[in-house]
């Protein structure tokens, strides 16, 4: 059985001291005592806290992994982060979310690009996908859906573990209108036979799929319950110690059935 996760995006919030202290509240919580054995934890901080946050949760089986990457390798690029500035100190990069996408015109072939070279360097992509509410209301979510993740996936090297994607339904995205868990999973199970076909089903049914957009301590259980769901990318609830760790908690109890 694939493993959860329960990744947090804490987007563009905390201050590096705030950060370093909700990070070492985590690892308290997430201690390598052997209590999540299946389910991988990871938390995704502002770049600028970083350093810090890697060395909050050194001893616990916490992963860092960073917001967003350039998609050059390096040079004239200001303000632009380079996956080989990432790669030693994060494992985890979040490509392609929908903020990225809506306020940075973030296109697929530019996620395709950030996600070929954050492979290339060693970081392990957390590529988002997810429809705006007109396309779902429109009916034709699916194509659009998977056509974001073909161009995503295209020409990648994916062997199962190397690569997570994260549906996230745009209109559930820090709304509280959290996608039910039947939508979530019809999605997560078109994105895994998307998966199947471009890269036999073996990988298929290695990758983590996560869902994200509104979880809570409250649903989290229900998607856990899906076939298809491995986990969620969090945003709001990551912020919260007590929030988050229950959903880490409820992952956990989801694998041990
Ligand atoms: C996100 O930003 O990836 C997200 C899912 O946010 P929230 O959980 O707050 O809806």
């Amino acid at each position: 059985m694939r493993k959860a996760m329960i990744a947090g995006n804490w987007k563009m919030n905390t201050t590096v001291a705030e950060g370093s202290d909700l990070a070492i509240n985590l690892s308290g919580f997430v201690s390598s005592s052997g209590k999540f054995t299946k389910t991988l934890v990871v938390i995704c901080p502002p770049f600028t806290h970083l350093s810090e946050v890697v060395k909050s949760v050194v001893g616990s089986d916490i992963a860092v992994g960073a917001q967003n990457v350039w998609s050059e390798e390096k040079g004239a690029y200001t303000g632009e982060i380079s996956a080989k500035m990432l790669a030693g100190l994060v494992k985890y990069v979040i490509i392609g979310h929908s903020e990225r996408r809506q306020y940075f015109g973030e296109t697929n072939e530019l996620v395709n690009k950030k996600t070929t070279i954050a492979m290339a360097n060693g970081l392990l992509p957390i590529v988002c996908v997810g429809e705006l509410l007109d396309v779902r209301q429109g009916g034709d979510y699916l194509n659009f859906i998977l056509n974001q993740a073909r161009v995503a996936l295209t020409g990648q090297a994916i062997n199962g573990e190397n690569l997570v994607i994260a549906y996230e339904p745009v209109w559930a995205i820090g709304t509280g209108l959290a996608a039910s868990k039947e939508q979530a999973e019809e999605v997560i199970g078109a994105l895994r036979n998307l998966v199947n076909a471009m890269f036999g089903a073996e990988i298929a049914d290695k990758t983590l799929i996560l869902y994200g957009g509104s979880t809570t301590e409250e649903n989290i259980a229900e998607y856990m319950a899906m076939p298809d769901i491995d986990g969620a990318l969090v945003g709001g609830a990551s912020l919260k110690t007590e929030k988050f760790t229950k959903m880490i908690a409820e992952a956990e109890k989801s694998r041990a059935r």
